[in-house]
């Protein structure tokens, strides 16, 4: 099927050949130039190919193995985080990390190398995966591991789907007592105190993140609240839920319904509603328990909420500097940001640990922000390309799963293993075959 295809973010909008493959030997057939697709979670052009082929993942979604005495799972690159917390949350076991969504797919997080909550502790997703069975058009389907044709598995981790197609994963769980994490908040009126609150080892948890309000400037610039938390103990539940600590209680939808006009995220409005987030998560200063799916995924509880940006769409800026400068760089980034009135009613900061093995993965020790911002307003990009140049003035890098504009110039300069992943994929797959929109943007492993 020919159709017009857009990620979570609703832009770029390219015209793609689809293809659903019911079995994962239909997953690798082939053809010129083509490109895995998850759940189209990600921000840009990653899992697009302009008038290429798109090889969804969506039915390739069984799980073939779980073993609940060890905590090891097996499936396909379709499943979803979602159905697999379905069947591992009630048997005791959790992902061992996970991104900000739990609809997007077991393929989809190792291509990307998701981090989470508790990447200062505990890494990204590549560290908990045992092997990935990698089909590459033409050449037939490998085995890898951190053992096993460990470059190629390296190489895959993070790869952005560009080494080829992901079939089956297994990775290793963690173990929980309860579906519920008990969590607790710190306000903090500015930067300053937000940095001090992510470093003193008394407000540390296994999984901390901060909201920030990125319209505030001056004395105020950077305020925010740290949320952190970790997997609640049986004792720390409510009595009446001790006796079924995996039932969850039952959720309320909501959903965005159509897209909405672009003013209704002018700076004002989202002045209004960062004033009024901000006072109700201060109010949270005692610990307090929640259940998984609203400490995880708070976003998930509002079906279509990328619609609130409109047809335009939006994109998603995130960045990671590292530890040294990261106080400076954040606050420069925030000034910029706050000065250009460009609205963000989302915005996240988080500090990061070391970087895993994957060559292209995102993260590495430092902080890192991601901020929503709307395609209203023509001079964003302007904006984003100075960002780009303070991140790499300071070392960082920009997330290619978030990314739908960075230069490849830009790339180079941040991505160093670059040159190290080429080799890699210029074994696997010498033709470049497999390729995406984001691929031929940044130059990345040449264009088919
Ligand atoms: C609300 C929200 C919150 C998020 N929070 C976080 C977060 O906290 N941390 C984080 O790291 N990310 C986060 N993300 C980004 C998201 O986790 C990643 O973009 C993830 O890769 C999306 O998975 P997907 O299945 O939707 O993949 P897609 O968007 O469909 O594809 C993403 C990439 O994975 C590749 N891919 C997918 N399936 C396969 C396969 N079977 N074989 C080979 N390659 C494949 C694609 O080619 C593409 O390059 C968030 C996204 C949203 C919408």
């Amino acid at each position: 099927m020919i159709a017009p295809v857009a990620s979570w973010n609703n832009y770029p909008r390219q015209v793609c050949t689809l293809h659903r493959p019911e079995r994962y030997r239909e997953f690798s057939p082939d053809v010129e130039s083509a490109i895995a697709r998850g759940l189209g979670r990600s921000y840009g052009d990653a899992a697009l190919n302009d008038c290429g082929h798109v090889f969804l993942s969506e039915r390739l979604n069984r799980i073939s193995v779980f073993d609940p005495e060890r905590g090891v799972l097996r499936a396909e690159a379709g499943v979803s985080l979602d159905d697999l917390l379905r069947v591992i949350v009630p048997r005791g076991w959790f992902l061992p990390v996970t991104p900000g969504t739990r609809f997007v797919s077991l393929g989809g997080a190792v291509a990307s190398d998701v981090h989470g909550k508790n990447h200062h502790c505990d890494g990204s997703f590549g560290n908990y995966v045992n092997s990935i069975q990698l089909a590459i058009p033409g050449a037939g389907t490998i085995d890898c591991s951190p053992t096993a044709n460990p470059e190629t598995f390296w190489a895959t981790v993070g790869g952005m789907g560009l080494t080829g197609f992901i079939g089956e994963v297994e990775l290793h769980l963690r173990p929980i007592s309860s579906a519920y994490v008990q969590a607790r908040h710190y306000a903090a009126t500015n930067l300053e105190e937000l940095f001090r609150h992510f470093s003193d080892p008394d407000r540390d948890a296994p999984y901390t993140v901060a909201w920030i309000d990125c319209l505030s400037a001056g004395k105020r610039l950077g305020r925010g609240v740290l949320m952190a938390g970790h997997h609640a103990a049986l004792d720390e539940l409510p009595v009446e839920a001790r006796a079924k600590p995996y039932d969850l209680p039952a959720g309320r939808a909501l959903s965005v319904p159509v897209n909405l006009p672009a003013w209704v995220l002018n700076p004002t409005c989202v002045s209004l509603f960062n004033g009024a987030y901000f006072a109700a998560q201060a109010r949270k200063r005692a610990p307090f328990i929640a259940d998984y799916r609203s400490f995880f995924y708070p976003l998930d509880n509002i079906s279509h909420w990328n619609r609130m940006y409109g047809t335009r769409g939006f994109v998603q800026y995130q960045c990671v500097i590292p530890q040294a400068g990261a106080f400076d760089a954040m606050r420069k980034l925030l000034e910029r940001i706050a000065s250009s009135r460009h609205a963000s009613f989302l915005a996240v900061l988080k500090r990061m640990g070391p970087a895993g093995n994957g060559m292209l993965s995102f993260p590495m020790p430092g902080y890192t922000l991601a901020l929503d911002l709307s395609l209203r307003d023509p001079d964003l990009f302007k904006l984003l390309d100075a960002l780009d140049e303070l991140v790499i003035q300071h070392g960082g890098r920009v997330y290619l799963a978030k990314d739908a504009r960075l230069s490849a110039a830009s790339f180079r300069r941040m991505y160093p293993r670059y040159e190290e992943w080429l080799t890699v994929k210029n074994k696997l797959d010498p033709q470049h075959r497999i390729t995406s929109s984001l691929a031929r943007r940044l130059d990345i492993g040449g264009a088919a």
